[in-house]
């Protein structure tokens, strides 16, 4: 689970990171009263899961009311890489000398939570890993006894951070790491630090993801996942449990099984089509859970058509088909096109028990998804 930078500099200030004072606003009116209590100059920045939101013109500054009030028009209901920004964080802003980078993730390779340190931050940290490796200090730690203060300091005197501030950074890098630990966070990046003309360090940016299968040991993150969730499909997945990521393309995709569902992704791909989703139902596909796997993709207008990929195992075939059948029974008229492709336990049984008026059944997982995308694509033209 992903927070908002918003949700997340809460819990950094909590944490006693130093974070620039901020208003959460939904309207123009909202973002001018924000700025006058907060006082000139502030930046308004657009709240949604995206990187590189600077780049994108979600992120402006204003020095005054009429520049604030401009900056607002044209952030909120704007269009970022796909979202649509409905909320803005109004922030002091930060004037700034220095940008850095500093992060705490898992490494998998090694086994071992990684803190890492760059005096190259503010842009996109991964063209620096990738163009200048030496230019991220990382500092591998031992769990067990958690991230040494000579580590900190270490770490940040490897990545050249000028003397004066480094005190100060190292204890940012110190208390990210056992937020890190505390959250059980996946990740928890802060990109850029900024060192402030009067030579202060603060969090500028603010990132923070959730293990979600530690949800339920981390109360106060859960009562934020709802709020997290990017719009009303990413909730809505959440209640019904599903594994859900929304992407840009019109073939909607339902499978029971993260692989299926991936390898149906890379077939519609293949052929030319563009997933509009991953949805993944897990084991089982009880009508009530195709149901839902149905309300979620014909909710979203991209949809053009739905392939299901289900792989009968221990729910055999011809309970996933009778499932498939109930909940398509519920449509007067179905919004769009659905093709099936069933295999393994008691399939040819499934296949038979589909109702050819409702669904389109195919044999083969390549005919199903080239037949869906064929629909998509007379779909999208009309
Ligand atoms: P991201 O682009 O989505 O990662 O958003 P960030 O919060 O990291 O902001 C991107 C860039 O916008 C920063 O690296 C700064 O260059 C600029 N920026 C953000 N906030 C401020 C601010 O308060 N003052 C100034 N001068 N620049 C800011
Ligand atoms: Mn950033």
């Amino acid at each position: 689970m992903k927070l908002h930078e918003y949700q997340a500099k809460q819990v950094f200030a909590e944490a006693g990171l130093p974070t620039p004072g901020s208003a959460l606003a939904t309207t123009v009116d909202e973002v001018v009263e924000a700025a006058e209590d907060l006082g000139y100059p502030v930046a308004v920045k657009a709240q949604v899961h995206v990187g590189g939101r600077g780049k994108a013109g979600g992120i402006k500054l204003a020095e005054n009311e009429s520049e604030v009030r401009e900056a607002a028009e044209s952030i909120l209901g704007m269009d970022l890489k796909g979202y649509t920004v409905e909320k803005v964080l109004v922030e002091e802003a930060v004037d700034f000398t220095n940008e850095l980078y500093v992060g705490v993730t898992m490494d998998r390779g090694e086994g071992e939570p990684v803190v890492m340190v760059s005096e190259q931050g503010g842009v996109d940290i991964e063209e620096v890993a990738h163009e200048n490796p030496d230019a991220i200090v990382r500092e591998h730690v031992d769990p067990a006894f958690g991230l040494h203060p000579y580590q900190a300091r270490k770490a940040v005197y490897d990545a050249g951070i000028d003397q004066d501030v480094a005190g100060d950074v190292a204890k940012i890098v110190q208390t990210v790491y056992e937020l890190w630990d505390d959250s059980d966070a996946t990740e928890v990046e802060i990109n850029p630090v900024m060192i402030t003309s009067d030579r202060e360090a603060v969090a500028a940016d603010a990132v923070m993801k959730i293990d979600e299968d530690a949800l339920f040991r981390q109360p106060d993150f859960a009562d934020m996942e709802e709020e997290a969730a990017e719009d009303e499909l990413e909730a809505k997945a959440n209640d019904y449990g599903f594994d859900y990521v929304r992407l840009d393309g019109n073939v909607g995709i339902i499978g029971n099984g993260a692989g299926l569902v991936m390898t149906t992704l890379d077939l519609v791909d293949y052929y030319g089509g563009k997933p509009a989703n991953f949805l993944d139902i897990g084991g089982g596909a009880k009508a009530e859970r195709v149901t839902n796997a149905l309300d979620m993709v014909f909710s979203d207008e991209n949809v053009d058509a739905v392939v299901f990929n289900i792989f009968g195992g221990i729910t055999r075939g011809d309970e996933v088909a009778k499932g498939i059948n109930a909940a398509l029974e519920q449509f007067d008229e179905i919004p769009k096109p659905v093709v099936v492709r069933l295999a393994g336990t008691n399939a040819a049984e499934g296949r038979e028990i589909l109702n050819d008026d409702l669904v389109t059944v195919e044999e083969t997982l390549e005919g199903a998804v080239q037949r869906t995308v064929e629909y998509a694509n007379e779909e999208g033209d009309q």
